[in-house]
C-alpha cells in the first residue's frame, strides 16, 4: 500500500457480472456511486465472469465479449484505472482457491437461506440453475471481497443479506483458524431509482432499458417510446407528472427544467411530444461525457487489454499475499 492509499478510509471491493450491456439503471444504482467512492477509498472493481457462468453455463460463448463490453462501460462511466484497480475475476485464480476453502467452513443452511437464492430460482424458472455452483455463489462473493481484505462493500438494500453472510463466514473462519480477515461493513448507498421506459423497474429482462452507451438517436427513440400519464388523452388535458415515466427522468436529468415542466404539464401548457423532445436533449447532454469516453475506448481496443492486464497484476499481488496467510492459517502451506 503506498502513501496515497494509506490516507484513504479503507479498501472496497465490488463487482458486476458480465451478462450484457449496462443500462442507466445500473449506472444510477451502482456505477455513479463507485465513481465517487474512488476519491475516498482504495477501490477494486471486478468484472465477475465466474459469477456469470452460474446462470449462463449452458452457453458461455458470449462471456468473453461481454467482459470487454463491461470494461468499456466501467471506464466510460468514469472508473479511473489510475485511481482504482479494475480486474476480471477469472484472471485472479486466488478467488477460486479461497472460495474452495471458505466453502469448507460454510454450513449449507447459511447459503440456502440467502433470500435472493429462492427468488432467482423462481425468476429463472425453466432454466436448469439448481446447481452446486449457483447455490454457492454467495460464498464465491464472500471470497471476492475478503481476498482483498476489503473493509467495506458498497451495496443497495437488496444486497445486505450477502454482506451479512460474508461477515458470518469471516467470523467462522477467524474462529477456526485465527484472525485472518477483517469483517467487511456494508456501505449502504441510496439508490437513485430510475424506471424503465414502460414505468416498471429498469431491467434488461423486461426489455425496457436505456443503454449507458446509447447514441443520441437511440436516446431519442427510447424516450419517444416512454409511457406518460395514461389519463392525459388529449393535448389540452392537464397531466399529472407524478405518475409519468418521462417526468421520473426529469427528476434526475432535468436540472432547473424540473419545476417548469411539472407546472406546464399540470396546466397543459406543454404537449407530451415536446416534453419528450426536451428530455431527450437534456439526457443526451448529460450523458455526452460517457458517450465521448466510450467512443475513444472503442477506437483503441489495446487500451482495454492493457487496463485489464494491469488490473489483474495489481489484484493478484494483493490476493496472493492474502492466500499465503490463509494457507498458513489452515495448515496447508
Ligand atoms: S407533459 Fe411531460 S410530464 Fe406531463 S404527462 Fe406528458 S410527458 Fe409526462
Amino acid at each position: 500500500m503506498d502513501m496515497a492509499e494509506k490516507t484513504k478510509k479503507g479498501r472496497i471491493f465490488s463487482g458486476i457480472r458480465p451478462t450484457g450491456r449496462l443500462h442507466l439503471g445500473n449506472y444510477f444504482g451502482a456505477l455513479e456511486n463507485w465513481v465517487n467512492l474512488q476519491e475516498d477509498y482504495e477501490c477494486i472493481f471486478g468484472i465477475v465472469d465466474w459469477h456469470a457462468l452460474t446462470t449462463d453455463y449452458e452457453d458461455p460463448s458470449h462471456v468473453q465479449e461481454r467482459v470487454r463490453e463491461l470494461a468499456i462501460d466501467f471506464l466510460s462511466a468514469g472508473i479511473d484505472p489510475e485511481k482504482s484497480v479494475m480486474m476480471v475475476q477469472s484472471h485472479v485464480k486466488q478467488h477460486a482457491e479461497l472460495h474452495l476453502l471458505l466453502s469448507m467452513v460454510t454450513p449449507l443452511g447459511w447459503v440456502e437461506r440467502v433470500p435472493t437464492y429462492k427468488e432467482q430460482l423462481r425468476q429463472l424458472e425453466g432454466r436448469e440453475i439448481a446447481t452446486y455452483g449457483f447455490l454457492g455463489y454467495p460464498v464465491l462473493q464472500a471470497a471476492d471481497i475478503v481476498i482483498y481484505k476489503a473493509n467495506a462493500v458498497p451495496v443497495g438494500e437488496d444486497q445486505l443479506a450477502h454482506v451479512e453472510l460474508t461477515r458470518e463466514i469471516v467470523r467462522r473462519f477467524n474462529y477456526l483458524y485465527g484472525d485472518t480477515f477483517p469483517e467487511p461493513q456494508a456501505l449502504l448507498h441510496k439508490v437513485r431509482l430510475l424506471p424503465g421506459i414502460d414505468g416498471r423497474k429498469m431491467s434488461k429482462s423486461y426489455g425496457n432499458e436505456i443503454h449507458l452507451g446509447a447514441t443520441e438517436e437511440e436516446l431519442q427513440e427510447r424516450v419517444r417510446m416512454m409511457v406518460t400519464d395514461p389519463q392525459r388523452v388529449r393535448r389540452h388535458d392537464p397531466g399529472d407528472p407524478d405518475v409519468c415515466t418521462v417526468y421520473a427522468f426529469y427528476k434526475i436529468f432535468g436540472g432547473e427544467l424540473q419545476e417548469e415542466i411539472a407546472l406546464d404539464c399540470r396546466k397543459a401548457r406543454i404537449g407530451c411530444v415536446a416534453c419528450k423532445q426536451r428530455l431527450a436533449e437534456s439526457l443526451a447532454q448529460k450523458m455526452a461525457p460517457v458517450r465521448e469516453r466510450r467512443a475513444a475506448l472503442e477506437a483503441d481496443p489495446a487500451l482495454i487489454t492493457d487496463v485489464l492486464a494491469n488490473g489483474a497484476q495489481r489484484a493478484r499481488a494483493i490476493a496472493e499475499r492474502t492466500m499465503e496467510q490463509v494457507r498458513r492459517a489452515v495448515g496447508l502451506s
